[in-house]
């Protein structure tokens, strides 16, 4: 599947503010959100026009998108299978992306950052329930196990992961183990467990329409 594999920092001056999509750097004085807080190209600096309407709509899914790396096709179904799922769909929506096993990685601090955690799902490192399995998109259920593969956890990056992550707030929905490489899904996350700055109400209505 297409993916994005541009310059991810202007994405957050995109959307002026911090989707920490890149890990330690998010939050060091090098965040280019902290030194150049100005919309990204040529007319970057240019008066902003208020946004309103479609346009905040628009901004949060675009926001929402960018943070779990997901496409629109993509994205669209996530909404689509919200919409039919019982509960608040919204929420059923973060609960799906929060599901996916790139994220799940991330979250239990094998990755610094999304991106690198679904590398390290699709280059085979990943392991649920003892089988490998390399698809990011991949839903993880209540009671599973992730682990890293035995053979891969020499890998310098997750020992720079693990380090970031210790000083990164855990998630409650899962149980995580990070001295044996291993994390269980407890159970599926609220909306309150799911650290996130956006307003789920807005894409609900910018599809809804
Ligand atoms: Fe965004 Fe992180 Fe880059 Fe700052 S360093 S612009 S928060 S990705």
């Amino acid at each position: 599947m297409a993916r994005y594999t541009g310059p991810v920092c202007r994405l957050c001056r995109r959307e002026g503010m911090k989707l920490f999509l890149k890990g330690p750097k998010c939050f060091s004085d090098k965040c280019p959100v902290e030194k150049r807080n100005f919309a990204p190209g040529q007319h970057g600096k240019d008066r902003k026009a208020k946004v309103v309407g479609y346009g905040l709509q628009l901004r949060e899914k675009q926001k929402t998108k960018r943070i779990y790396f997901t496409q629109e096709a993509q994205f669209r179904n996530y909404f689509e299978k919200a919409a039919q799922t019982r509960g608040v769909t919204g929420e059923m929506l973060l609960q799906q992306l929060e599901r996916r096993l790139d994220n799940v990685v991330y979250r239990l601090g094998f990755g610094i950052s999304r991106r690198q955690a679904r590398q390290l799902v699709r280059h085979g490192h990943v392991e649920v329930n003892g089988r490998k399995v390399n698809i990011p998109s991949y839903q993880v259920s209540v009671g599973e196990q992730i682990t890293i593969r035995e053979g891969s956890r020499k890998l310098g990056v997750l020992e720079q992961a693990k380090e970031f992550a210790s000083h990164q707030t855990s998630p409650t929905w899962i149980e995580i183990d990070r001295d044996n490489y291993k994390g269980r899904v407890l159970a599926l996350p609220k909306r309150e467990d799911i650290q996130l700055p956006v307003n789920e109400q807005l894409i609900v209505e910018l599809y809804s329409k």
